[in-house]
């Protein structure tokens, strides 16, 4: 008879095992025009990314598909609300956030709907994201290393 190792189980893991930490967590803040949010989703090649303020207190998430819906007019695309209109106007506010602490379940259940987690401290400061990659390397490795246990070959 086998058994998963103490070691190898996932409700041993917290969000902070596995988060990207905020210092490589491209992000944008509230006050900057929607043309500088684009830029940094189109050079990083992210769908959306977090948005802070001046003192790095997560405040929501932007993503290119709401910025590009701003630009859409009755006729034809209106490029000038680029620069007038600020993040902190079309931003997403209701995101899900989660503490270090969070277990790896917790993570899991909210990635099934987001493709990232904020992950902010008791005071609302952004620490870093949990993203679906992470939790899919982590289920992985799991398997892997339990493949005895679930008869996989
Ligand atoms: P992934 O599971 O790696 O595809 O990441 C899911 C989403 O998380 C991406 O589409 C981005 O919106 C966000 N993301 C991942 N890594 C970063 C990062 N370093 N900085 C900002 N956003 C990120």
């Amino acid at each position: 008879m086998d058994f998963i190792k103490q070691e190898d189980a996932l409700y041993n893991l917290t969000a902070e095992d596995f988060m990207i930490s905020s210092e490589k967590v491209a992000h944008v803040q509230l006050n900057n025009p929607l043309e500088h949010a684009l830029l940094i989703l189109l050079k990083s090649g992210y769908s959306a990314v977090p948005v802070l303020d001046s003192k790095y207190r997560l405040k929501g998430t932007i993503g290119k598909g709401s910025i590009l819906n701003e630009t859409l007019g009755i006729e034809r695309f209106e490029m000038e609300n680029l620069s007038t209109i600020k993040v902190e106007s079309i931003m997403d506010t209701n995101i899900p956030r989660l503490r270090k602490s969070a277990n790896f379940f917790e993570c899991l259940t909210i990635l099934i709907n987001h493709s990232f987690i904020c992950i902010v401290d008791e005071n609302g400061f952004f620490d870093g994201i949990v993203t679906r990659r992470a939790i899919l390397k982590q289920l992985n490795q799991y398997f892997y290393l339990n493949k005895d246990v679930f008869k996989m070959s």
